[in-house]
């Protein structure tokens, strides 16, 4: 765990200390507490974090961490997944209601249906869904080890793969293998317009385009590169390429002008002249928040123990599969 040092973050309210950022290390420090943050979080939340991540990073740092209490920056299926790994340690997520559209796109009495349909397949699904859906699956999976995970099943073992259907369809090209797709998706992935996004691209001959496999096939085809959102960090970096229209929740562009502050960044349009690129869950979180969840050690995760075995089980085989 390190300490930031940078300039105050300064409250505005009487009834928070005026240096948000001195009163979160305090808390940090007090409490023995690891604050893990997602790409997607707001810059202040990010620039505080001792990790920052995407959910497979996010998953092997709650697996590993000595930390008593766990912050988790993000939305509620990742912290579940952190409550999950770590029973026994307090799991405070800043704001309860952060959701996920993908997640609530699979809802566990309807997959329980699908999943009877198929009775001889194996089910791979995305971390981006509840407990209860990991509970009923073999294997869980992230957007950085998907195509990996799925390489690794003998080829006459028919699959299913859930939630996401974009992210099924990209795994499907890439192993050259048949899924059955559980129809669900992104609302943020699912916003970018493809009219707008190759109007940009005629605008800046000089970009590249690079867009998370959550996105819809009609924007993929577009993509110079394609990858979770450490790989497109890490991409946007080793390019050679001085400017990217970047095709993910535009939280990561904080980090990729950290890394490379002389490069240009185009967060991707949305369909419509909205902030619709930003997810609404994510954005839920505040550095006020965050600052309250510790002093007061609430909101916290809990989760019924059956659901937590069952669901620790395909996590785990996650993270033996993906080394
Ligand atoms: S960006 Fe999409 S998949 Fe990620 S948390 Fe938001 S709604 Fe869920």
């Amino acid at each position: 765990m390190f300490t930031i040092v940078r300039p105050e973050q300064k409250s505005s309210s009487p009834f928070l200390p005026y240096d948000l950022f001195a009163a979160i290390n305090d808390l940090k420090r007090s409490l023995n507490a690891v604050i893990l943050a997602h790409y997607y979080q707001d810059p202040e939340i990010q620039d505080i974090a001792d990790y920052i991540g995407d959910s497979l990073g996010l998953s092997q740092q709650a697996a590993g961490t000595k930390a008593d209490v766990i912050v988790f920056a993000g939305v509620h299926f990742m912290a579940e997944t952190a409550k999950i790994l770590n029973p026994d340690k307090l799991v405070l997520l800043p704001d309860l209601e952060a959701g996920c559209s993908l997640a609530d796109s699979c809802p566990p009495e309807e997959f329980a249906k699908f999943k009877a349909a198929h009775p001889d397949h194996l089910v791979v699904s995305y971390i981006n869904c509840s407990a209860e859906i990991k509970a009923m699956s073999d294997i869980i999976c992230t957007s950085s080890n998907a195509v990996k995970i799925v390489s690794q099943i003998p080829r006459d073992q028919p699959i299913i793969f859930a939630p996401d259907r974009n992210l099924g369809r990209y795994v499907m090209e890439q192993t050259g293998r048949e899924l059955v797709l559980w129809q669900g998706s992104c609302i943020v992935h699912e916003t970018f317009s493809e009219k707008k996004i190759a109007q940009l691209l005629i605008e800046h001959p000089e970009a590249e385009f690079i867009a998370h496999p959550e996105c819809e096939p009609s924007v993929l085809r577009h993509a110079n590169y394609i990858g979770s959102t450490t790989a497109l960090l890490s991409y946007s970096q080793k390019s050679s390429s001085q400017a990217f229209i970047v095709a993910t929740e535009p939280g990561i562009i904080h980090q990729m002008r950290k890394e490379a502050p002389s490069k240009h960044f185009i967060p991707a349009p949305g369909n419509n002249s909205c902030a619709c690129n930003e997810c609404p869950h994510m954005r839920l979180n505040t550095l006020e928040k965050l600052y309250l969840a510790m002093k007061n050690q609430t909101p916290s995760l809990t989760l019924p123990e059956d659901i937590r075995v069952a669901a620790l089980r395909p996590i785990s085989r996650m993270l033996e599969m993906s080394g």
